[in-house]
């Protein structure tokens, strides 16, 4: 059996070593070495690129947009704020997407199960067993290694030909007559990007919002969690992070993301003082539940939601309790037995929009609806589809809505997504 050292002995190994090798200084060990490629156009200013698909956030739903839109055969371009992929489910720390299944049987697949199913096989781990309904509903969700699905994220997008370009967002976009320009900025750079067809998936339809297009956002958020570990070490997929609430926290801006990390820090800081324990792991950044939702060419009532209410132009299911956190907590409302959510396409369109789509939290839905639409495995549904859109209409030169629905739903059937209904 392998012996585990305790945090204590860990240190304490940690400072002989250092202490034995003061005399020579501290050596750092490093015995492996890679080389990054040469960047053609590093030293440029500012680059102007053509591409059919341009998906804005890395995070949940947007890798599976990005995949899903390159093996269509898009020229896809993946812009991420921060420094890699995953967003809520790697630096929020969120390693536990759900729900897949729904009462004994799976109901969304696709890329996105593709990639958590390759994460916890080469992690070691074990999948849930969707024949079994569960008591509770979070017992399926799905613990990964956060550090491995970013990984498996980066590799499975450059399998697809997506350019990732990270720590860049829009600055600025227009309508052309073909699509969009949007002009980004990272640090040190600008980038020019012609594109067809826009993914939203911030998490905030920022990119729909920047475009005018209207967005809902409530006085009042759910809190945001800000994960951590104190004490004991955290081992990914096997242990749970500590989560405080940050009341207050907006995913809106810069402004409203630093001053939800601050709030965090300060407060995890403060009580590893209090309790006298160690910092044993720290996400650089909070977990946001809600900012903006997009007001769609349909909205999904919580009514639609609860009933399972199966739309004409459903291109995922969805499926999770009503989870709305408060200031006092979170009451889940299971949905009744054979319940299973679908989600139209047209709730991913901002109303009066052309060649652009949302996916993720930020889908047309009231508050109570998303609540419930915003879980992992539901925006990986979403995004999928998004990207089949998105990429269907690039070919086609027309806007997503214009691509035939059965065209749609064939495509996300080849690509392996469980699509609602018998159509
Ligand atoms: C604490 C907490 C617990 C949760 N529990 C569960 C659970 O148990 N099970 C479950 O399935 N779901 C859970 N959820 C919900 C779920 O994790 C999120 O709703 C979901 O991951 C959101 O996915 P998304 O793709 O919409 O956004 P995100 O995953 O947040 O991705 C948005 C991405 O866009 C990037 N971005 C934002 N703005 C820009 C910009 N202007 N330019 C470029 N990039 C940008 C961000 O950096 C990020 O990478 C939880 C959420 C939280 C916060």
């Amino acid at each position: 059996m392998k012996e585990r050292t305790s945090p204590t002995d860990r240190r304490d190994f940690l400072q002989q070593s250092l202490l034995g090798t003061a005399g020579a200084g501290i050596a750092i060990a490093s015995s492996a070495h890679v080389t990054a490629a040469e960047i053609p156009d590093a030293a440029e200013p500012e680059i102007t690129q053509e591409v059919d698909v341009l998906v804005v956030g890395g995070g949940t739903a947007g890798i599976i947009a990005a995949i899903q839109a390159g093996r269509s055969g898009a020229k896809t371009l993946l812009i991420e704020r921060n420094a890699q992929l995953g967003g809520t489910t790697t630096t929020g720390g969120v390693a536990f997407p759900g729900l897949f299944d729904a009462w004994g049987k799976q109901v969304i697949a696709g890329i996105g199960w593709e990639l958590v199913k390759e994460c916890v096989e080469l992690d070691g781990g074990k999948l849930p067993n969707f024949a079994k309904v569960p008591q509770r509903h979070w017992m399926n969700q799905v613990h990964i290694n956060q550090f491995l699905y970013a990984l498996l994220a980066e590799e499975k997008c450059a399998e697809a030909g997506v350019q990732i370009a990270c720590y860049e967002f829009p600055g600025s976009l227009t309508a052309t007559g073909s699509g969009w320009q949007v002009d980004c900025v990272g640090f040190g750079t600008r980038r020019r990007v012609l594109c067809q067809q826009i993914i939203d998936c911030t998490g905030g339809a920022e990119v729909a919002g920047m475009a005018g297009f209207e967005r809902l956002h409530e006085d009042e958020r759910q809190p945001g969690s800000y994960l951590f570990k104190l004490g004991k070490p955290h081992e990914p997929a096997a242990t749970q992070l500590h989560r405080l609430y940050v009341h207050g926290a907006d995913s809106t801006n810069s402004r409203t993301v630093t001053e939800a990390n601050l709030t965090g820090r300060k407060a995890i800081l403060a009580k590893l003082r209090k309790d006298k324990q160690r910092l044993m792991h720290l996400q650089p950044e909070t977990g946001f539940r809600e900012s903006f939702r997009i007001v769609g060419e349909t909205m999904i009532t919580v009514n639609d939601y609860t009933s399972g209410r199966l739309f004409e132009d459903a291109i995922s299911n969805a499926f999770y309790p009503v989870d709305l956190h408060t200031k006092s907590g979170v009451k889940p409302k299971p949905l009744k037995p054979g319940t299973v959510p679908t989600i139209p396409l047209r709730a991913l369109v901002p109303k009066g929009s052309r060649n652009i789509l949302v996916a993720g939290r930020c889908l047309s839905s009231d508050r109570l609806a998303n609540s419930g639409l915003r879980v992992q495995a539901s925006c990986m549904g979403m995004g999928q589809a998004a990207g089949v859109a998105a990429a269907l209409a690039a070919k086609s030169g027309t806007t997503p809505l214009e691509v035939p629905l059965a065209e749609i739903r064939q495509t996300l059937r080849d690509h392996g997504q469980i699509v609602p209904g018998k159509a």
